[in-house]
């Protein structure tokens, strides 16, 4: 079954998330106030296989929020793709009911982020990508508006991350990549990094010091491939989202990714991916699923990889309400 997952399903899960990506959408970003979601007639009516789990969720749906794991997600985003569909209101009341304290997000354009930043400033941990009009996944290494668009914004302090920008091993040399690069090192921002392990090795090249939070590990990368990478930098993290059901496919946690993850507990990071707006649809559910494989691991390895790491990485001074 797995091997059928990864051999058919998983390219193709893999072709519609890099495709749908790159589109960019004119859709308006809808009032703040609270406003019930009105499901736009183009959002599509199946969400793609990756989305739904084939498993109920184990966690007891009796037990008072209080009680679950709390979580880091440290890969979300609230893109114009997802403004139609739900308000920032309706997204902060997603990650409250997902339990979810602290949510690293960055949008394409930024603004969405900074929508969901003005109502929820503890929770809303913002990153930064230069993703805006025509500048994309595909051409921001290589178009003149992309620093502009960066230095309008980066000096603010509300941001922890450059990213999650998509680095190609071909443009690392573009000036505009590198000064990027470069200017949110200078900020001592997180690098949030999509990308495979040869273009990890790469970046370091250029910028042994930084601090990487390396994308859905690898999202192609095999979890032995990822632990060598994260041996061989120490100052490499990197979030599981869209990994979530190769982890524990039906439910039952795989040894292979345990053993990364009892072997690399300080670097592993819990992420959703809400890169289209059914990933919002099925937003609880994620996360959910994430908890009950989380719950196999030994509980002070859970908390390192449900939130504790992502307080370090980012420098988070009071998350006393995550701890106690
Ligand atoms: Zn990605
Ligand atoms: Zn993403």
């Amino acid at each position: 079954m797995f091997f059928i997952f990864r051999t058919t399903i998983l390219p193709i899960i893999v072709v519609l998330y890099l495709s749908s990506c790159v589109t960019p959408s004119s859709t308006p970003l809808p009032p703040s106030t609270t406003t019930p979601p009105t499901i736009a007639t183009s959002a599509p009516t199946q969400e793609p296989t990756v989305i739904a789990p084939t498993i109920a969720p184990t966690v007891n749906p009796q037990s008072p929020v209080s009680n679950l794991l709390p979580i880091f997600d440290t890969h979300a985003h609230y893109s114009r793709n997802s403004w139609s569909v739900y308000s920032p209101q309706d997204i902060i009341n997603k990650l409250i009911n997902a339990n979810v304290a602290r949510a690293l997000i960055s949008s394409s354009p930024d603004e969405g982020t900074r929508r969901l930043y003005e109502l929820d400033p503890v929770r809303i941990v913002p990153g930064l990508r230069p993703y805006h009009d025509d500048v994309t996944t595909t051409n921001w290494e290589t178009s003149e508006k992309t620093l502009p668009y960066l230095e309008e914004r980066i000096d603010s302090p509300i941001y922890v991350a450059l990213g999650e920008i998509h680095v190609h091993v071909q443009n690392i040399e573009s000036p505009i990549f590198q000064n990027a690069v470069k200017r949110a090192l200078a900020r001592n921002l997180i690098l949030h990094i999509h990308s495979d392990a040869e273009t990890i090795r790469a970046v370091y090249k250029i910028a042994p010091d930084a601090k990487i939070l390396w994308a859905h590990a690898g999202l192609i990368e095999s979890p032995q491939t990822v632990s060598q990478v994260l041996d061989e930098f120490p100052n490499l993290w990197t979030d599981i989202s869209i990994r979530e059901y190769s982890i524990a496919p039906n439910g039952k946690l795989s040894d292979e990714w345990s053993a990364l993850f009892l072997k690399h507990p300080d670097r592993i990071t819990i992420g959703s991916d809400t890169w289209i707006p059914e990933r919002w649809t099925s937003y609880e559910k994620i996360i959910e699923h994430d908890r009950a494989w989380l719950n196999q691991l030994p509980r002070e390895v859970a908390e390192q990889i449900a939130f504790r790491n992502a307080v370090k990485l980012f420098g988070i001074k009071d998350a006393s309400d995550l701890q106690k």
